[in-house]
Parts: C-alpha cells; sequence; structure tokens
C-alpha cells in the first residue's frame, strides 16, 4: 500500500513479510483522515521482494539449532537497502528494544518519519540489525506473532501528533506521559451515572480550583499505579526536593 511518500510532510517505510496489514487500523479516524489528506504517508513494502533464489526464500533455520525460523540477513539488507532510507530512524521492531516511550514518540513524530522494520517467526539475522544501525524498539514485555501491529502502535502514536492531525484537539498537551504523569480522570455528562454525580469541582466553573485538582488527581493515580514514573518525575523547583505522593483520592 503506497500513499504518495515523496510529498507528505512526514512519512512512515514500512519493511513488513505482510505488507498488506496496512493501513488496516491506520486508514480509520484521525490517522485515516490524516492519511488521506497528505498530513502524512505510507509506504508498506514486501520483504519478499527483495528474496532472490527461485523459492523467493526469507528465512532459514537458526544456525546453532533450535526451533522457528530467522529473517535472512541477506534478504533484509538488499530489502533495507531498496527503501533507501538513509537519512531517516531506521528502527525494527523487537521485543528485545528499549521500550518505546511518549518522549521517543514525539522526537520521531518531529523528524521526516521512520523506516520500520517488521520481524516475524523467531526473529531477524544480528548481523543485519548491526550492519545497517537498526533501533531496536519494543511496544512492551510481551511476545507478538510479528512486528506489523507493534508498527502500527509506533505510527499512530507519532501521527497523532503530527501539525494538523489532531485539529483543536489539546494536541497531547495535558495527556498520560506528558508531563511524567498519567492523565487525571474525564467525565462528561450525564451529570449523575448510576447514582454517581460528576465530582463538584469540574462544573464549579472556577478554572484554577479545575486545574488544582486535575493535577492532583494526576498525582495520585501516578503514585498509586506507576511508582517507576512516580519515582523519574523532575524535581519540584521551589523544594528542589522530590515531591512525596500525595494522599490517593481515587483509582484502585
Ligand atoms: N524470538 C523472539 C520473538 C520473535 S516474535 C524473541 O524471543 O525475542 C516475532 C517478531 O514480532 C519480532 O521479530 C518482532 O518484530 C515482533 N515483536 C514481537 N513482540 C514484540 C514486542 N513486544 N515489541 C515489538 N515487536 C515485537
Amino acid at each position: 500500500m503506497t500513499s504518495d511518500p515523496s510529498s507528505a510532510p512526514w512519512r512512515a517505510t514500512v519493511l513488513a513479510l505482510f505488507p498488506e496489514m496496512f493501513p488496516g487500523p491506520l486508514g480509520i479516524s484521525l490517522a485515516g483522515k490524516a492519511l488521506a489528506s497528505g498530513l502524512w504517508a505510507l509506504e508498506a513494502r514486501d520483504i519478499r521482494a527483495s528474496a532472490t533464489d527461485k523459492h523467493r526464500s526469507v528465512d532459514d533455520t537458526p544456525a546453532g539449532g533450535g526451533p522457528g525460523m530467522v529473517l535472512r540477513a541477506d534478504v533484509l539488507g538488499a530489502a533495507i537497502d531498496a527503501a533507501d532510507a538513509q537519512d531517516r530512524p531506521r528502527l525494527v521492531m523487537s521485543p528485545r528494544g528499549r521500550p518505546l516511550t511518549q518522549a521517543r514518540v514525539a522526537e520521531l513524530a518531529a523528524g521526516p518519519g521512520p523506516l520500520i522494520v517488521c520481524g516475524r517467526f523467531e526473529g531477524i539475522d544480528q548481523r543485519v540489525i548491526d550492519a545497517r544501525g537498526l533501533e531496536e524498539v519494543s511496544i512492551g514485555d510481551y511476545v507478538l506473532s510479528g512486528g506489523e501491529i507493534a508498527a502500527m502502535t509506533l505510527i499512530d502514536a507519532c501521527v497523532r501528533l503530527l501539525p494538523g492531525v489532531m485539529g483543536k484537539l489539546a494536541s497531547g498537551t495535558d495527556e498520560s506521559f506528558s508531563d511524567g504523569l498519567l492523565e487525571y480522570p474525564q467525565y462528561t455528562r450525564p451529570q449523575v451515572f448510576e447514582g454517581s454525580p460528576i465530582p463538584d469541582v469540574l462544573i464549579s466553573g472556577d478554572h484554577a480550583k479545575v486545574a488544582k485538582w486535575r493535577l492532583a488527581e494526576a498525582e495520585a493515580l501516578t503514585a498509586a499505579r506507576r511508582p517507576d514514573l512516580w519515582a523519574a518525575r523532575p524535581k519540584a523547583p521551589e523544594s528542589g526536593r522530590k515531591r512525596k505522593p500525595p494522599k490517593i483520592t481515587t483509582g484502585e
């Protein structure tokens, strides 16, 4: 699937054994509309097109033995070179990679857009990862059957940050992870749901009070659910010390 990759300001080039999985969910809603209007472009390339033998083989048994198959370095190397992405970040989706963060997503969204290699089977010959300087990126501590869905996850997270994609929406400044905190709880109509009302402060019209409440809720949630994020928070400028976890008023 190719959507005029040359003219869009940001593009993702995906190398996969199942390029027909794209755009898939990336063709829907915000990302899909932005793709259709040329705010970004997607080029899904078939790794198999770079196979050279008569069986078009892309994989072989692991050296040293063991189950499954490994993607061949020569085929993948040729596929990467054919994609002509020397000046762009070159990633490979891998459970061994550095876990993807919102900070890395923001960096990738601010650049020209990455080349992303999707593995399958047992993974990829190490030599092509080294020789092409691929950055290994994980989307979490679990194992998927292929890199395509992981690549979609990364692309979706980037695309929603591209200029114009979220329109008037707050474009991520208040969201989970944007300031090292999980997001505060959200509410909308009806005013009362199964006996439970929207917190008074949110309908008070007092913006300062709302902001204070939201910060306190975000801090409480983060301290309770993600002690790792809480510990890594920047020090409070006024005291120069790490803030104490606030009292938990919501969540678990
Ligand atoms: N044997 C490998 C797993 C291979 S899974 C191992 O134990 O590390 C097949 C492919 O799925 C991988 O090459 C990778 O591209 C993709 N994949 C699986 N889990 C992933 C994850 N958590 N994050 C990113 N990509 C993943």
